[in-house]
């Protein structure tokens, strides 16, 4: 029995873990479950999952939590803030952490469960485009088994799962995007928040909705592969597959490649992730391939795009870029769905950000802390009134 603590238990990811969690009593446990500010969704979840720990994010609701339980009949234990959060996730009755939190928020708790060596499966993928060097080091001075749960990155572990080390030399990393909703749309000035947020294939949280209609979320994805798989950025390449069936391929030096396909259901790589290296159900549908009729493929428009091309450039800059970008997108995005930047402010706020603040490679996450606190602060700066 494999005990989980659940960071982010109320987002769209954290509650596809559960789901997956829930077919399988036999096998997981839920230890903790947190969130930021959704008091009654994770009240519902303690009652229905029985965690021994609740977090929520937001320390002056600890009292409206407590109050959400009793009313419930749950009686998990109530904790708030962020020592809380890391506290849930080294515990050391804990043998496996999901990294569900969205955004930088959630790099001290994931780099603690790397750091107490537990499984992590991390979906959290700002955390890691942040603070990759940090966060690769804890899982290996902590004897980590890092999962991940990013669909492209969990199918190229997929892929990679049966390959001898020798093999990998020389092996290019194809990352699949769906293109967003707004693949075929020319004008990008007036797009609304909701129209960004309704992505054709998968539902998910708004930032990462908005990320993938910028193709940000790919960029990201981009920092994300090289970090976890130490695959340089010439050596990764992104393609626009509308379908999203193929999650992402590996090719070898003689031409071959695997590829891992599947529905677009990210219970799969989390069923992955968690029960690694064995296979449970997820409740993903089965591809019909009859139905699905074709596979098509097209490259990137970077011009339409150009956040894709920010995250490369970052990625080759090194230094602290993938900190600073990552920072100026949560701050533009923030204000895109707030109604106060338009989409296409997003990659120009982005691309002023860059060109105005090059701190050197942080050594410590202190130093990542301050670079992001720094970035968001210009970002804010740049924003129209
Ligand atoms: P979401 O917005 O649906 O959920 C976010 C969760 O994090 C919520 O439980 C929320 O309470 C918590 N949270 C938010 N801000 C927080 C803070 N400051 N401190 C602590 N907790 C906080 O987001 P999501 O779509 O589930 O995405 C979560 C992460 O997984 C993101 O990094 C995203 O990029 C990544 N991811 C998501 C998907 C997907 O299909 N949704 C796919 C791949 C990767
Ligand atoms: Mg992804």
């Amino acid at each position: 029995m494999k005990a989980v603590t659940i960071l982010g238990a109320t987002g769209s990811i954290g509650t596809s873990a559960l789901d997956v969690i829930a077919r399988h009593p036999e096998r997981y446990r839920v230890h903790a479950l947190t969130a930021q500010s959704n008091v009654d969704g994770l009240a519902d979840l303690a009652l229905r999952f029985g965690p021994e720990v609740v977090v929520i994010g937001d320390a002056s609701l600890e009292g409206r939590l407590r109050e959400a339980l009793r009313e419930r009949g749950a009686t998990a234990r109530v904790a708030g803030g962020r020592d809380a959060l890391v506290d849930v996730a080294r515990a050391p009755e804990v043998d496996a952490v999901l990294a569900a939190i969205v955004g930088a928020a959630g790099l001290v708790p994931t780099l603690a469960a790397a750091e107490a060596g537990k499984r992590l499966m991390l979906a959290n993928k700002e955390a890691i485009v942040s603070a990759g060097a940090l966060l690769m080091d804890a899982v290996r001075r902590g004897g980590a088994e890092l999962l991940p749960v990013d669909s492209e990155h969990n199918a190229i572990h997929q892929c990679l799962a049966g390959v001898r080390a020798a093999e990998r030399d020389g092996a290019r990393l194809v990352l699949t995007a769906s293109g967003g909703p707004f693949r075929d749309r020319l004008d990008l000035d007036d797009v609304t928040p909701d129209e960004a947020c309704a992505h054709p294939n998968w539902v998910m949280g708004r930032k990462i909705s908005v990320d993938s209609a910028t193709l940000m979320n790919k960029g990201l994805e981009v920092i994300e592969a090289s970090w976890l798989f130490d695959v340089p950025v010439e050596r990764i390449d992104v393609v626009i597959h509308p379908q999203s069936v193929i999650h992402s391929m590996v090719e070898f030096p003689d031409g071959s490649v695997l590829a891992q396909m599947g529905t677009p259901d990210m219970r799969a790589p989390l069923a992955y992730a968690l029960a690694w290296p064995e296979r449970v159900t997820s409740g993903a549908q089965r591809l019909d391939f009859a139905r699905l009729g074709e596979l098509t493929f097209e490259a990137p428009d970077l011009r339409r795009f150009p956040c894709l091309g920010f995250a490369y450039e970052a990625l080759r800059h090194g230094r602290a870029a993938s900190a600073v970008l990552n920072a100026a997108n949560e701050v533009a995005v923030q204000a895109f769905l707030e109604g106060r930047l338009r989409f296409t402010g997003i990659a120009a706020t982005i691309e002023r950000v860059l060109e105005a603040f090059d701190p050197a490679q942080p050594s410590g996450i202190d130093e990542v802390l301050e670079i992001d606190r720094r970035a968001r602060e210009v970002a804010t700066g740049m924003l129209p009134n």
